[in-house]
């Protein structure tokens, strides 16, 4: 039983760091539990603030994680509005940036990441946002009415699913994408080129292969300038060119990393008592046999889980295949497994696309395909060879190739 003068400091009051509170509490331990947040508010997540609540669909305590009386009913103490400075992890102690230096037993990181600024967009012009938080998408949604001009700079997922929501506001809408395709970094162009069909479709003007040379305007925005001499007028702009881990508070204490902070199947960074989970760590996956950096719900969730179980002594790896979602355009777009350069694609009719390397599945991105996807997942995490023509041949059932894959595995 974990004695009642123990303490779990949680960093980070965001998806991971409210599901690490609460699944301490599930997993038994009865020390204390605080957990420091900058931002002004309780953990929420942040899925719905480039859908439901840019649309104007739903209020913003629709993306809390808990109810307000939540943290109190399970004696965990919040503290919003407080920077932790500084780790101290020789005397076990952390530091905020208004002087309280507080003891832990156990530091749990979940500091997440931030937008990576534009380099030379100006400073404090009216009309240019970046969304990452609460407040952020609130003031997005303010500006987003019928008729602006929106121009998103970068394709991935939060500039696609801003546009998407952006067009059914009644903005006209254009993509600017440095890279020959959306989504470079995460998915295959054949599959991207999916998306980029789905937009342009919807009237969503997509301009890839050309960076943007500057943002114009005087007070308030006025035009995008695309390095090839392009003048894209616009009355809004966001910026949505990926994210950076927060792992300086960890680096300056020693802890070891490498694109996010360096976590064992535990979730222990290489500080001792410290561990870490969400955005800001990077891990060994077992299922894909390398290491990777996540940015998604599943990840903030489910590792966070796993890190909160081992801190209350009940010892559990994190192993599982990643899972994202997105939502454009009406349609669902789900992602499970990693892109790897020069994958095989295969394509199991018009919703369905399967990423294979060495004879197995790595990834597959289902358009309105849940179930097809859910059955992928386990195709992945079964690691067997699977047979190219059989996955895209739509009158294979994929459950009978999950119960041959599964089947073979099992065989001596
Ligand atoms: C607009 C948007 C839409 C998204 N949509 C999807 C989606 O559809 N599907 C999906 O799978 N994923 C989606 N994601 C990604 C997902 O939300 C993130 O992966 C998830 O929020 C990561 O959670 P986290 O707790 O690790 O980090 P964060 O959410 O970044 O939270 C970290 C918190 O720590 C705080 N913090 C950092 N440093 C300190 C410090 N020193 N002291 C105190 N506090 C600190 C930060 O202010 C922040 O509040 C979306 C993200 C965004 C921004």
């Amino acid at each position: 039983m974990t004695s009642v003068t123990e303490r779990v400091v949680i960093v980070g009051a965001g998806q991971a760091g409210g599901r690490a509170a609460e699944a301490l509490r599930a997993a038994g331990y009865l020390g204390e539990i605080l957990l420091f947040g900058e931002e002004p508010h309780e953990p929420y997540e942040r899925p719905r603030l480039s859908k439901s609540l840019l649309l104007g669909e739903e209020p913003p305590a629709a993306a809390s994680l808990h109810p307000r009386d939540w943290y109190a009913a399970h004696a965990v103490t919040l503290r919003t509005r407080t920077r932790v400075e500084a780790i101290a992890p020789k005397s076990r102690a952390v530091i905020t940036a208004d002087g309280q230096r507080v003891e832990y037993s156990k530091l749990l990181l979940c500091t997440g990441s931030r937008v990576r600024p534009l380099s030379g967009a100006p400073d404090g012009l009216a009309g240019v946002h970046y969304l990452r938080t609460l407040d952020e998408s609130e003031r997005l949604a303010a500006e987003l009415t019928p008729g602006r001009r929106l121009i998103v700079i970068g394709g991935g997922f939060i500039g696609l699913e801003v546009a998407s929501s952006a067009l059914k506001r009644g903005a006209t809408v254009t993509v600017v994408e440095r890279q020959k395709t959306l989504l470079d970094r995460v998915l295959p162009a054949e599959i991207a080129a999916r998306l980029a069909s789905l937009h342009a479709a919807h009237g969503v003007s997509l301009r890839t292969g050309v960076p943007v040379a500057r943002i114009q305007g005087n007070g308030a925005v006025k035009s995008v300038q695309l390095a090839d001499g392009t003048e894209l007028a616009a009355d809004l702009v966001v910026i949505g060119i990926g994210v950076i881990p927060n792992t300086e508070l960890a680096e300056t204490a020693g802890a070891a990393s490498s694109d996010g902070l360096v976590v064992d199947e535990q979730c222990r960074t290489s500080l001792e008592h410290v561990y870490a989970a969400g955005d800001v760590t990077n891990h060994y996956n077992p299922i894909l046999e390398r290491r990777v950096r996540l940015e998604s719900w599943q990840n903030a969730q489910n590792q966070a889980i796993v890190a909160a179980h081992n801190i209350a002594g009940k010892t559990r790896p994190y192993s599982e295949v990643p899972w994202f979602w997105s939502d454009q355009l009406g349609t669902n777009i789900q992602m499970v497994g990693v892109a790897e350069p020069g994958m095989q694609i295969v394509w199991r009719g018009e919703r369905v696309a399967f990423g294979l390397a060495d004879g197995r599945l790595r990834l597959a991105v289902g358009f309105d395909a849940g179930g097809e996807i859910r059955v992928a997942r386990r195709l992945i995490e079964s690691r067997a060879q699977l047979s190219p023509q059989r996955l895209a041949d739509g009158a294979v059932k994929l459950k009978d190739l999950l119960a041959e894959a599964t089947c073979s595995a099992s065989t001596p």
